[in-house]
């Protein structure tokens, strides 16, 4: 079919994308269902209903009908407001990608996948990554692949990197860790010659019951409203989006540590509240949603680390936290507290990292994803490499693999290049923060008295807002200007200096 007129087209390309949202929220509603609430012999009706779903909006986004709408609009760009330009932009780029990939290979590979977070689920507690390799050299195979597909300009593991955060390279990031590397080694070798803070009181017996109306209390200090946005519990806290006004978020709840719990909620709180924030004309289209990896980590990561592990937030929160839990925290201070929920100790698990060390982390799995990309490194060399990076960067030993290189999800999902991202939320965060300084005064006055209003309203204007209309460097320049990671050493350095006493 041929477009004659512009209204026409676009009420193709407005019907198009309306089309595609509800395919997602379908099956964006029965992936939620699976981890939360569907009993576990479900799964065999839903594996059929989500075939066939993913099958029809594979067809509606490859359709070469697609092409004739996108050719048309493209030769009048020019009269298109800046919402459909950007529409038309992210809608050919998943296009033009989606018809360089094979339909053979794109649904191999999705076997694959399937196959390899199966095997990998059994590998992990038989702490056996000989089973798993054979998986991820075969993932490693196809990412190379399908890298020349998402971008065939980019070195490969570039192009890898891009599909989570638009513009990112490895220039950019190894200098990037370079930096970081080079402030938090030697904060974590400092900190190590001092006397360790005491944490036990965290590790008390804390009932999920009650944990869960201290959950309810998080968001509410959050304003997250409780109309639009749900809460319930699997194994690994997630946020789920379908429009902004249907956020899920997860937590999972420990009987003898409050911290896991408790900061799962304010960070899977601060994505909601970025996907909350976005205005409502993106809503069921490819606009909708926070735009990159990377920006939402800032969002989550910045409520959780920054005002969550403020002295001014615990300040604020301290009082309920002790009546709501006065058998476990008697004799506690608020100042115990706080450099409690800091303590910064070298660790196997990266969940479970505290916020100083949580970066070594995460170079550890850049290393060694860049070297896998680039066949510098092969797979069967995966689990020495990672136990000599830990060594190098953390000073610890690696007892077995399944608290090593097997620990995380991300590979066995072909999530390779999904980890910087992690990193680079940390350290926008912390150049938003001098940002936000700058515009609204004594942000830490407002979050000691326990009100964040204005700095979500903050974010709200200059992230939340935009949903994915802008790019993530664009959006992120236009805020803070060049991004530099010395907004976050130094926030790092002054944290744990005082901190430890450094
Ligand atoms: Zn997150």
């Amino acid at each position: 079919m041929e477009y004659t007129s512009l209204p026409q087209a676009l009420e193709a390309l407005e019907k198009l994308q309306s089309t595609m949202a509800a395919y997602n929220h379908a099956m964006g509603v029965l992936s939620q269902d699976a981890a939360t609430a569907a009993p576990a012999g479900s799964w065999e009706g839903r594996g059929r209903t989500m075939e066939v779903l993913t099958k029809a909006a594979y067809d509606l986004t490859a359709d070469p009908q697609n092409g004739v709408l996108y050719d048309y609009l493209q030769a009048h760009v020019w009269e298109l407001t800046p919402i459909q330009a950007r529409e038309l932009e992210v809608l050919k780029k998943d296009y033009d990608r989606m018809r360089r990939i094979p339909a053979r290979e794109y649904v191999d590979y999705s076997v694959l996948l399937n196959d390899a977070d199966a095997a990998w689920h059994k590998a992990k507690p038989a702490n056996d990554f000989a089973a798993f390799a054979p998986y991820l050299e075969k993932i490693v195979a196809y990412c190379r692949k399908f890298a020349g597909y998402y971008n065939p300009d980019l070195d490969p593991y570039d192009a890898l990197l891009n599909e989570y955060e638009e513009g990112m390279n490895q220039k950019t990031l190894d200098a990037f860790f370079a930096q970081l590397r080079g402030t938090i080694v030697p904060l974590v070798e400092k900190i190590s010659r001092k006397p360790q803070i005491d944490d036990s009181f965290l590790m008390r017996h804390y009932p999920v019951e009650r944990q869960r109306s201290f959950s309810d209390y998080l968001m509410e200090t959050m304003g997250i409203d409780r109309n639009y946005c749900g809460i319930a519990e699997t194994e690994h806290p997630f946020t789920n989006n379908f429009n902004n006004h249907d956020v899920r978020i997860t937590t999972h709840y420990y009987e003898n540590n409050l911290v896991p719990s408790m900061y799962s909620v304010i960070h899977e709180g601060g994505h909601a509240l970025y996907e909350l924030g976005a205005d409502d004309c993106y809503n069921y289209t490819v606009l909708s949603g926070g735009v990159s990896m990377g920006i939402h980590e800032s969002q989550s990561r910045f409520y959780e680390n920054i005002i969550g592990r403020s002295r001014a937030f615990v300040h604020a929160i301290f009082p309920y936290i002790q009546s709501h839990f006065p058998e476990q925290l008697t004799g506690v201070t608020e100042e115990m507290f706080y450099r409690a929920v800091n303590k910064s100790q070298p660790s196997l698990v990266r969940t479970e990292a505290d916020e100083l060390t949580y970066c070594l982390h995460i170079m550890v799995r850049y290393e060694i994803e860049k070297a896998l990309i680039a066949g510098t490194l092969e797979v069967k060399d995966v689990p020495q490499r990672w136990n000599e990076l830990y060594k190098e960067y953390l000073g610890i030993d690696v007892p077995n693999d399944k608290e090593g290189c097997l620990q995380d999800s991300h590979w066995s999902g072909g999530g390779i290049g999904y980890f910087p991202s992690y990193a680079l939320g940390s350290a926008y965060g912390a150049q938003m923060l001098d940002r936000m300084e700058k515009d609204l005064g004594d942000v830490f006055g407002d979050v000691a008295k326990g009100d964040l209003s204005r700095v979500t309203a903050w974010l709200r204007e200059h992230i939340h807002h935009y949903a994915s209309f802008k790019k993530p460097g664009e959006l992120f320049r236009e805020v803070c200007g060049e991004f530099d990671a010395k907004y976050y050493t130094d926030y790092l350095t002054k944290k744990f200096t005082e901190l430890y006493e450094l």
